[in-house]
């Protein structure tokens, strides 16, 4: 596991490059991120693995000389929440919907503050990643965590791509140096521009390709389609593994919204 200190009061398991990620499926790669304020001890997502969990929690509360407070979870997806039995004794918080798939006693926010003045942490539900998808933002260090709303070691998976979009617009107008992403190694403010920018790049083509009325597997294969800005950095392979094939699947969104 790493132990990446971005600021003196956040350290998370997402590694400075992708090559010191290990694994590359989503339970291995999802970043867990540990926020120390003067009156709270922060973790945002627990991942899968109770063992990895359990030694997050252990040496993020050594560390800094205090214990856990509240886990903060951005999603109710698997890979982020089902450690959730090590943090039986913390306040938990998630958004509405996440917490219907979520047998535990927790507090349900669409947004939430913790810390005084201009040392805040926002948990804040914006979805489309999932629907029920929150952001982390902790201003004062300029570190945001997005949860799979933004991912650096595969491609983009969303359920609403309008969403997702405005979303990126709305971090890039935020003062936001670290990024960790849900799953993959930190990044910053270039990386979330250049990911919208293909999209962006994406849809006015595809908005070309419709008025010509091409189907979809024309549309696939067609020479005019942008390349994802991030394709070599992926640790997957595309279309070999049940994690990938997201960069097609982004295509088809938008050819059906566009
Ligand atoms: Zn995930
Ligand atoms: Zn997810």
């Amino acid at each position: 596991m790493n132990f990446n200190q971005i600021t003196p009061h956040v350290i998370t398991t997402a590694p400075k490059t992708i090559n010191e990620l290990t694994g590359t499926d989503p339970s291995e790669t999802v970043a867990l991120t540990c926020i120390n304020l003067p009156e709270a001890l922060i973790i945002v997502d627990c991942g899968a693995d109770t063992e990895k969990a359990k030694k997050f929690r252990y040496i993020m509360e050594e560390h800094f000389n205090k214990e856990i407070s509240h886990l903060l979870l951005t999603h109710a997806h698997w890979d982020h929440s089902d450690a959730l039995n090590v943090f039986q004794d913390v306040s938990v918080v998630i958004s509405k919907k996440g917490a219907t798939k979520i047998k535990a006693d927790i507090k349900v926010a669409e947004s939430f503050t913790i810390g005084s003045k201009r040392n805040e942490v926002f948990f804040q539900v914006s979805e489309g990643h999932s629907p029920d998808s929150a952001f982390v933002l902790y201003p004062s260090d300029k570190v945001l965590i997005t949860g799979d709303n933004l991912l650096s070691c595969y491609a983009q998976v969303f359920s609403n791509g309008k969403i997702v979009l405005d979303l990126y617009r709305h971090w890039e107008s935020l003062d936001v140096k670290h990024i960790i992403p849900g799953h993959g190694f930190v990044v910053d403010k270039d990386y979330l521009m250049n990911v919208r920018a293909y999209f962006e790049d994406l849809i006015s083509v595809l908005k070309k390709l419709e008025s010509l009325g091409l189907t979809i597997n024309q549309v696939l294969k067609h020479p005019d389609l942008p390349e994802y800005c991030y394709k070599d950095h992926a640790l997957w392979e595309e279309g070999g593994r049940r994690h990938t094939g997201w960069v097609n699947s982004g295509i088809k969104y938008w050819y059906r919204h566009v």
